[in-house]
């Protein structure tokens, strides 16, 4: 999509890439989706959870910049994260009664794991507005969305079930971002239903 809005705006893009790109379903930005090894990985990754493969590959490619795992993850799945090309980080959380929790964080960008730690790392879990809009932020969701929420969570929207289902984020009522973000999950989303 981006893509293909800079060829629109008159941006001069070698023939070959041009034609590569026309003719690309989707490909993936960064992930080759053909190659048997990213196909098995990724398989691995729905075995644990399918949730936690759709979150991988959202993050890998750059339509959330970090993601957090809060369910329990072994050296295995921590491994399988490296491979699709994740940098990843375990954060030491507490809940109220001072037990201890290990989230999973992970992310292509070095600095974004190092934001999280910073802010979180070693803390208590809490649901603050302020903790709201940073952890809105790294995860990739539209700040009116975010707003939304914190007015108020779960205002009815204009999205179907179906489409909010495959979203991270509730969606506020008309959003514009959320039409166009939809449009890339459902694509990741539906590959990896194909796997
Ligand atoms: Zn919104």
């Amino acid at each position: 999509m981006i893509w293909l809005r800079l060829l629109s705006d008159g941006w001069n893009i070698p023939t070959q890439i041009k034609a590569d790109v026309m003719e690309s379903k989707y490909r993936g930005a960064n992930l080759d989706f053909e190659s048997s090894e990213v196909k098995k990985c990724v398989r691995d990754l729905k075995e644990i959870d399918f949730e936690l493969a759709y979150l991988a590959l959202l993050t890998c490619e750059g339509l959330k910049p970090l993601s957090r795992w809060e369910k329990p993850l072994d050296d295995n799945g921590l491994e399988l994260l490296r491979q699709t090309g994740l940098l990843t980080k375990r954060i030491r959380r507490t809940v109220k009664t001072g037990k201890e929790v290990i989230e999973t964080i992970f992310s292509k960008l070095p600095a974004y794991l190092g934001l999280y730690e910073q802010r979180f790392g070693n803390r208590p879990i809490d649901k603050s507005a302020q903790t709201q809009r940073f952890e809105g932020f790294l995860f990739g969701y539209p700040p009116c969305c975010i707003n939304e929420y914190i007015r108020k969570p779960y205002t009815p929207n204009n999205f179907g079930t179906e489409d909010q289902k495959i979203l991270f984020h509730w969606a506020c009522r008309d959003c514009k971002i959320t039409v166009v973000l939809l449009n890339a999950y459902k694509s990741i989303y539906d590959l990896l239903n194909s796997y």
